[in-house]
């Protein structure tokens, strides 16, 4: 699956939610979060970002913003 990290927080572009095909972005509190078990991994997300805030899950880093991303999107 992909994530959104905080590089999204105060991000007001939303280039992301247009392009998914499946939209599992969801809106957290201060920043636009993908629902793990709703992501395709297509990854047309990922160059779409101005703020370069979505990566794999597989990325050094990401565990925490996955748990983050499950969190918020579960909550929506
Ligand atoms: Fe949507 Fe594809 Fe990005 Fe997953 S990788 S959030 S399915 S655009």
């Amino acid at each position: 699956t992909y994530v959104v990290n905080e590089k999204c927080i105060k991000c007001k572009y939303t280039d992301c939610v247009e392009v998914c095909p499946v939209d599992c972005f969801y809106e957290g509190e201060n920043m636009l979060v993908i629902h793990p078990d709703e992501c395709i991994d297509c990854g047309v997300c990922e160059p779409e970002c101005p703020a370069d805030a979505i990566k794999p899950d597989t990325e050094p880093g990401m565990e925490r913003w996955l748990e983050l991303n499950r969190q918020y999107a579960d909550n929506w």
